[in-house]
């Protein structure tokens, strides 16, 4: 079964270069009904093009959206824990940050009803999200009680190195610019403070398996990384990658269970899970 997405309907669409390197030139990859996703020649990068205008996809994310938020909080949050725990987040990053007086402060961008907001939030950190999901921040705020923008990342305004951590959980992967992103996670870390990243692998086996019919071809995304094309993305605006995993072997109801934990225990130690978690850290200066 394919990831939630919504049925795209009459996009206006525009032909884009590549996010990464600027080529024009690519090459229709994989071929869906009313969106493609390409190969840039330049470097790789598989990316929907042409992509729909900004103001369409934003208006995606409403209450149909927020129902699937709600109903998968619970495993959500677990997942990010993992994805966190893959990358030493619990042991060498946390002994790092909590040192003297002050909490370390951690965004999380695209932090949906703000559950990772509310476990940091609970164990010392300073807690600030940001969600295009109007109602899935306002549950957030009211509910639990976490600071959260509604909007995205560029309208927040957030202060120049405010944070020691910039985490964003399967949302590099919906945006038109990112390398705009990551410049803005750029802007606001502290040097050497680490941008954690999770989103789906197109290196992945079940991405080289299933091609078109791969859960994570969706009209939703725009761009499907790799680690190697992500990791391009990320050292050409001031990033190093020093800790990276990839979790997932092969599709839920795929294969009997003691075969699905055999293939996911191989998929994670060869790197070839089918969703990935890069920790990188800003460069001084
Ligand atoms: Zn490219």
């Amino acid at each position: 079964m394919k990831t939630f997405s919504k049925t795209p309907h009459e996009v206006t669409s525009i032909h884009i270069s590549c996010p990464i390197c600027g080529d024009v030139s690519c090459t229709a990859a994989w071929k869906l009904e009313g969106f493609t996703f390409s190969r840039c020649s330049g470097c790789n990068l598989l990316y929907q093009n042409p992509q729909p205008v900004q103001s369409e996809l934003i208006e995606r994310y409403d209450d149909e959206y927020f129902e699937y938020e709600i109903e998968n909080q619970g495993s959500f949050l677990q997942l990010n824990l993992l994805g966190l725990k893959d990358v030493g987040f619990f042991d060498k990053i946390q002994q790092e940050l909590f040192v003297g007086e002050m909490s370390p402060r951690f965004l999380d961008v695209g932090c949906a009803t703000g559950g990772l907001l509310k476990y940091l939030q609970q164990r010392g950190w300073q807690e600030q999200g940001v969600e295009v999901c109007e109602p899935a921040a306002e549950y957030g705020r009211r509910v639990r009680g976490v600071s959260i923008f509604s909007g995205t990342l560029e309208d927040a305004y957030l202060p120049t190195a405010g944070f020691e951590i910039v985490h964003a959980s399967h949302v590099i992967e919906h945006l038109q610019s990112p390398g705009d992103f990551v410049m803005e996670a750029y802007r606001l870390l502290k040097p050497e403070g680490h941008l954690i990243l999770v989103t789906p692998n197109s290196d992945g086996f079940q991405a080289k398996l299933m091609r078109s019919h791969w859960r994570s071809a969706i009209a939703d995304h725009m761009v499907l990384f790799s680690r190697r094309t992500l990791t391009l993305l990320l050292e050409k605006h001031g990033f190093y990658v020093e800790q990276s995993a990839t979790w997932g072997g092969i599709p839920q109801g795929m294969a009997p269970t003691v075969i699905k934990k055999s293939a996911d225990r191989i998929a994670k130690y060869f790197g070839w899970g089918d969703v990935m978690v890069l920790r990188a850290r800003k460069k001084r200066g």
